[in-house]
């Protein structure tokens, strides 16, 4: 679906209009274009705090980019930047700064307690303005719930209220702000994850915090075909958000098996077919939908790696003037259909070792909805789920969920247009997303590099204002 007003603003004339009204000026957002493009470009600058870990393992990802780095050097506090990699010039923050950056990245793993937060302000005040449009700020803490001293732990919660906040102040101009929480000792899972959100593919991400944990495995992957040889479940996959993410799974280089409800199947072999996938008729609420789904799996393929529960619905109607079956059809398509394909894949010793289920939550799932209690209850047990199974899948299987906020699809073009347009500007970046930010989101979490992401729910919302 078209935003027409993002585009009329981005027109000389609707620029200076919407100025002068106060109204948002939305910048168009810069995706993927080629997936072998380089994941950043241009000047980067790169500050750390002493004591960081983060930045001497990701040094060597940073200097195999396009872009040209810097490290902050002349103050005390940011005295680790220098580890950003060989290519890295030193630059004084004190000094003039000709450069605008494409990204700013911090390394705040060293931060021992509240004193130490005042690298943030010495690295982002003299450089958040030279910031260009559609660029990235990127900060790497440690997982509070990791920290054994107090005041250490509130140092790194604090990053998260800094980053949120950066996010809103920097949206306007199409960039974004998320932030890294790791684990001790989990350096070497942090590449996929600085990969992903310093690029183009995570252009409508913002405000986010990923917690990334330690793990056996995180191979080196081919970044343009990181999915080669894997087997892929989209579930809901004739259209919108599904049909990109069977999409974008088959550009990385999966098969994809495509499922639909039969009423969808000229539309699904539509995208099968084009991705050379196998299409499968069925409505996931049928109860014998796992064994036949385990069936076809096991006869084709013999096993799957990524599983993508897609498929949803909405019924809205405010509690009151709810009829059951809204109720229950709600909660079986976005929650119970999924436990019980997982159950039944695992059961059968279908799903493969260093697998990777994804589930799709929303953001009515985190901070409710008018008209949506069957709805955001099933999404928010989404989150629950994803939550539980990440502490109990084995074999280095992980388990993620998106929670997208507005996508333009013919689920939102259904809405009600003041409400539509409502949830295209509530947000930092003041429009709405593509099918395909949710499935590169997801494209991230499949990709084997991503081993040591488990149980997290990215927001695929440009910093929605609803919500947390
Ligand atoms: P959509 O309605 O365009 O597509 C959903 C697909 O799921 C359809 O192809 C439909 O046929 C399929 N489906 C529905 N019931 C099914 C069943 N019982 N068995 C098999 N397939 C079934 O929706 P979308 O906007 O592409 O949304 C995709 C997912 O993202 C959903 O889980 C939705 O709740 C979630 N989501 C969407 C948005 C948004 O703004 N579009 C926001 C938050 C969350």
């Amino acid at each position: 679906m078209s935003d027409l007003y993002l585009r009329i603003v981005n027109t000389p004339v609707g620029k200076t209009a919407a100025q002068s009204l106060g109204l948002p000026a939305p910048v168009p957002l810069k995706r993927l274009k080629r997936t072998d493009q380089p994941f950043i470009e241009g000047d980067v600058l790169v500050g750390a705090a002493s004591g960081g870990k983060a930045i001497a393992a990701i040094g060597s990802t940073l200097s195999a980019s396009a872009a040209t780095l810097h490290h902050a050097s002349g103050n005390e506090r940011l005295k680790d930047s220098s580890k950003a990699g060989n290519k890295a010039r030193p630059m004084d923050l004190n000094s003039e700064i000709d450069q605008k950056f494409s990204a700013l990245v911090f390394d705040a793993t060293g931060f021992k307690g509240p004193d130490d937060l005042r690298a943030l302000y010495d690295f982002f005040h003299p450089t958040i303005k030279k910031l260009g449009g559609n660029a990235r700020v990127l900060v790497i803490g440690q997982n509070p719930a990791t920290c054994r001293k107090a005041p250490q732990a509130a140092a790194q919660q604090a990053l998260e209220g800094f980053v949120r906040s950066i996010g809103k102040e920097i949206g306007k101009k199409g960039s974004t702000a998320n932030l890294l929480w790791m684990a001790p000792g989990a350096e070497q899972q942090l590449e996929s994850s600085v990969r992903f959100f310093l690029s183009a593919r995570s252009a409508y991400v913002s405000g986010q915090v990923v917690r990334i944990g330690k793990s056996d495995s995180a191979p080196a992957t081919n970044p343009v075909a990181p999915l080669t040889g894997k087997v892929a479940l989209v579930t809901g996959a004739s259209r919108g958000i599904g049909a990109a993410i069977a999409k974008t799974l088959a550009r990385d280089g999966a098969t994809v098996i495509g499922l639909d409800i039969p009423p969808a199947m000229e539309d699904l072999q539509r995208v099968t077919s084009a991705i050379n996938g196998k299409a499968l008729a069925c409505d996931i609420t049928d109860e014998k939908a796992p064994t036949l789904i385990a069936d076809f799996i096991d006869e084709h393929f013999g096993g799957v790696d990524l599983v993508i529960h897609n498929a949803g619905i909405t019924r809205d109607k405010t509690l009151g003037n709810m009829p059951e079956h809204f109720w229950d059809m709600t909660i079986a398509v976005n929650l119970t259909a999924e436990e019980l394909i997982d159950e039944e894949l695992a059961k059968r010793e279908l799903m493969k070792e260093n697998g990777r289920i994804v589930c799709i939550s929303s953001i009515s799932g985190i901070a409710g909805n008018f008209g949506q209690t069957n709805y955001s209850t099933a999404k928010s047990g989404v989150i629950g789920y994803v939550e539980a199974m990440a502490r109990q899948l084995k074999k280095g299987v992980t388990i993620n969920a998106v929670a997208p906020g507005f996508i333009e699809t013919q689920m939102t073009a259904a809405m009600p247009v003041t409400i539509r347009e409502a949830g295209r500007r509530m947000n930092s970046l003041s429009q709405g997303g593509q099918p395909v930010d949710v499935a590169e989101t997801i494209a991230w979490y499949c990709s084997p590099a991503s081993s040591g992401v488990n149980g997290n729910v990215v927001r695929v919302c440009g910093q929605s204002l609803i919500g947390k």
